[in-house]
């Protein structure tokens, strides 16, 4: 697997298998940590549409701008998943994710919580906290490229 096909979710898998379907057909995210996935891909692809059809009506926002927030995504790890199987109408997913922002890098670390309605599930809402660090410019870059990090990702 390499970069390019492999799913930005980082589930092991090939985007064509793993996210992708799910964003063309939200029925398809089957599980809270589905739903988590595809809406980590969503915003590393910047499908605005996906993400606001997947978020409850009671917490969506009414846009979405991502020039406000030009971020480079570095990953998702899911930690756990509380409930949020088939069978089940709420659940929670604790995870981090990591992205570069003006320089930083950035984890920000959250429990998601799931609701189910009409067969379909629906992020509502997380309490999430972002520790930031300092990214040295000759070091390895983290996005793990390979480069230097001031000849890649923190010079965009
Ligand atoms: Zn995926
Ligand atoms: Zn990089």
């Amino acid at each position: 697997m390499n970069k390019d096909t492999e799913c930005p979710c980082q589930s092991g898998a090939a985007f064509a298998t793993c996210c992708q379907p799910v964003l063309h057909d939200h029925h398809l995210a089957a599980t809270t940590e589905m739903l988590m996935r595809s809406r980590y891909t969503a915003f590393v692809r910047q499908n605005a549409e996906y993400i606001q059809a997947s978020w409850h009506s009671k917490t969506r926002p009414k846009t979405l701008n991502f020039d406000d927030h030009p971020v480079t995504w570095l990953g998702l790890e899911i930690h756990g998943c509380q409930q949020g199987s088939v069978a089940d109408s709420s659940g929670t997913v604790d995870f981090t994710c990591s992205y570069l922002e003006n320089g930083q890098l950035c984890k920000l670390k959250e429990v998601s919580q799931f609701l189910k309605e009409d067969g379909l599930w629906y992020y509502l809402r997380g309490e999430c906290r972002v520790i930031k660090e300092k990214i040295a410019r000759n070091s390895l870059c983290p996005c793990g490229s390979g480069q230097k990090s001031k000849r890649c990702c923190l010079t965009k």
